[in-house]
């Protein structure tokens, strides 16, 4: 039940949103539809976007902070993207690889080991039979407790070696152990025996997996392009370069770096909920609800772009690297998405063939108290790293034109096998104070945490306080126990997928 003190938000309710990201983007462009005009969107930097805004460097060339590839489970955002670019926008087709063995394997990995060295695909095989079939693991995926026995008991002892243990520890910067399997879904690819055994047998490839066959890309100025055009529509609710510092939840007044200050009767917050909890809320604010988000776990980011001045040898989209030969997890072919990338546009020939005269790699590197990273040497280390992945040719580094190194502090909401029962307690009671924390790091749900999921958000809980209807993506579903107390429950939000419904499907193909 939904126990917001002020009953439905009304035109005459001041709404103070955190974060020109996304998720207060979306949240502002609702209220505004729906006719709201008491709307100030604050955020710390001077420009919209959040972690989906983009640069365009000295040199020319433009850069995301990591990829960004768009994809999207909603009508209305396809509507809201089409509306504010038109046809100024790419449509890519995907094309991804793994990097193993110094070979290319398409991606999804376990659907391809045909790919591998003899021995590695035999290992990859028998610890498949010996998980699914023979059942000789300790677990089962539904038993499975957290993502490492969850990987086990799928994929068996091979591919977990060989894949997805490295891959996924460069990822997440932590090990599995450590995280739940309930944010996996359209986000790891499972397989059953039968198909593996096909595709080797057979020869076949298979790569036609996951959401995001073919993804737009704006033509101009990056993935950010898009937020910009938002940051536009709602250009009389902004207020940018202000941090919160404090808020007083019993006033409801919150407080800025620079001495300013905002009064409000709804906050929406898009900031990191265990920083909020932690360090910005004042009041009657109980230590638990502090003491318990602050247990959330994040990862951090080292994007780093490398420009070159010759023609680009490739047309894959991405590229994952579960090696230790580099520092990266993923690499991107940017200059494919579009031909303004760079600081010449590329030319399309009669045979789709593309001709440039630069191109852009752009490679993430994540950090975090597991997996130290220095960042006084994390450019170097990714040059030479793609020189070792096979990417770089001997020489090609003399035609480094520019660099470009972005650090994200907040890159990966870590799904740790504690976060469900963290927000469980934590959303529920900020909603008691009429504050609402969503987006990326507002909910911290991975899963549901990609560009189209945030902008959906917001606009799901503006429909949700002036419309009455109910969010779909968050996936928390509010109830009433039996003492009185409002609970919150998880269920998986239907734009989300599920690893055991997938597996399920898998086996009665
Ligand atoms: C490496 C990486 C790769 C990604 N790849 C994809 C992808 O392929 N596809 C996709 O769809 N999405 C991708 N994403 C996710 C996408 O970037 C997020 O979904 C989106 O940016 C989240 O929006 P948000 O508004 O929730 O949060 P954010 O974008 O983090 O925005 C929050 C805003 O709050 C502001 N803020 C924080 N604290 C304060 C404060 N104290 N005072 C004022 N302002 C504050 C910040 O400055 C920020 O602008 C990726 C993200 C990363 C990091």
């Amino acid at each position: 039940m939904d126990q917001n003190r002020l009953g439905r938000l009304t035109p005459a309710h001041r709404v103070l949103i955190v974060g020109a990201g996304p998720t207060g983007l979306g949240a502002a462009y609702r209220l505004k539809e729906l006719g709201h005009r008491r709307v100030v969107v604050v955020d710390q930097h001077e420009r919209v976007g959040g972690l989906a805004r983009s640069f365009t460097d000295s040199a020319g060339f433009t850069w995301d902070i990591g990829g960004h590839v768009m994809f999207s489970h909603y009508d209305y955002y396809d509507r809201l993207f089409d509306k504010m670019l038109g046809d100024e926008h790419c449509l890519n087709d995907r094309e991804s690889w793994v990097r193993m063995f110094d070979r290319w394997i398409p991606y999804p990995f376990q659907n391809n080991i045909r790919y591998l060295p003899p021995e590695a695909a035999y290992e990859c095989l028998q610890g498949l039979i010996d998980a699914q079939v023979r059942h000789k693991g300790a677990h089962t995926p539904q038993s499975a407790t957290n993502f490492g026995e969850f990987i086990d008991a799928v994929f068996g002892e091979g591919i977990a070696r060989h894949f997805m243990r490295p891959y996924n520890f460069k990822v997440w910067a932590y090990p599995p152990e450590v995280m739940n399997k309930q944010w996996i879904g359209e986000r790891v690819a499972v397989i059953d025996v039968d198909r593996a055994l096909r595709n080797v047998v057979l020869q076949q490839d298979d790569f036609g997996w996951g959401p995001n066959n073919r993804f737009k890309y704006p033509l101009r100025g990056g993935t950010g392009a898009f937020y910009d055009r938002i940051g536009e529509e709602v250009r009389e609710f902004l207020s940018l370069g202000r941090q919160l510092v404090r808020v007083d939840t019993d006033a409801r007044i919150a407080y800025f770096a620079d001495g300013s200050t905002e009064a409000y009767d709804v906050l929406i917050s898009a900031m990191p909920v265990d920083v909020l909890c932690r360090d910005v809320l004042s009041g009657e604010v109980p230590q638990t609800i502090r003491d318990r988000a602050a247990g959330l776990r994040h990862s951090s980011g080292h994007m780093v772009g490398i420009g070159l001045k010759r023609p680009c040898p490739s047309t894959k989209s991405w590229m994952y690297f579960p090696e230790d030969n580099c520092p990266f997890y993923r690499v991107t072919y940017l200059s494919n998405y579009s031909p303004f990338m760079t600081p010449e546009p590329y030319a399309t020939d009669a045979y789709g063939r593309r001709n440039g005269r630069y191109y852009s790699l752009l490679c993430e590197t994540s950090e975090s108290p597991a997996k130290p990273v220095d960042g006084s040497r994390i450019v170097e280390e990714t040059v030479r790293g793609l020189e070792h992945a096979g990417l770089l040719e001997p020489g090609e580094r003399d035609d480094i034109v520019t660099t470009w190194h972005y650090r994200a502090e907040y890159s990966y909401p870590t799904p740790c096998v504690d976060r469900d029962g963290i927000l469980a307690d934590v959303i529920p009671w900020l909603e008691t104070r009429d504050i609402y924390s969503r987006g990326r790091f507002g909910l911290w749900k991975y899963e549901v945490a990609n560009t189209d999921h945030t902008l959906m958000q917001g606009v799901e809980l503006v429909n949700r306080l002036m419309l009455g209807e109910r969010e779909h993506t968050i996936g928390i579903v509010y109830k009433v126990t039996h003492d009185g107390r409002e609970a919150a429950e998880h269920e998986r939000p239907p734009v989300a997928g599920s690893g055991e419904k997938r597996l399920a499907a898998a086996k009665s193909r």
